[in-house]
């Protein structure tokens, strides 16, 4: 039997009794419980994201100004943008574009692994192309 269940019972018991005063008392206890279980439900939701955001921070791996994530295989999972992740520690995912890698966030163009840096009509185009997505 759980806590509220265990409540509903005295509840019950104390009104069979005919004592309303306790009887309200209990509800009250009752309703309190509820809000501390659903308080205790938050602060458990709260945890498992700041563990997942540890985690996460824990295992960046940074690459060519991307971040990378490694895999159950162990293999690189990514690259994310090293600009939103620090900024605000959302993991945004580089899409491809014509060699480069682009942020759909905040609109970074990045070199690939060549060290070739974009042109500024290609990070102009990109910014184009990015808002028609
Ligand atoms: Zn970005």
């Amino acid at each position: 039997m759980g806590f509220l269940d265990n409540i509903k019972a005295v509840a019950k018991t104390v009104q069979q009794i005919g004592n309303i005063e306790l009887y309200q008392k209990i509800l009250d206890l009752k309703s309190d419980a509820m809000d501390m279980l659903e308080e205790n439900r938050k602060f458990r939701a709260e945890l498992e994201e700041a563990n997942q955001r540890l985690n996460i921070r824990d295992n960046l791996r940074f690459s060519f100004n991307m971040y990378y994530l490694p895999d159950k295989d162990g293999k690189r999972n990514g690259p994310f943008c090293s600009s939103c992740y620090d900024a605000s520690q959302n993991l945004i995912r580089l899409h491809s574009y014509k060699g480069f890698w682009g942020c759909p966030q905040c609109g970074r163009l990045l070199n690939n692994d060549s060290g070739i840096e974009p042109s500024a009509s290609l990070v102009h185009a990109y910014h184009s192309y990015r808002s028609s997505m």
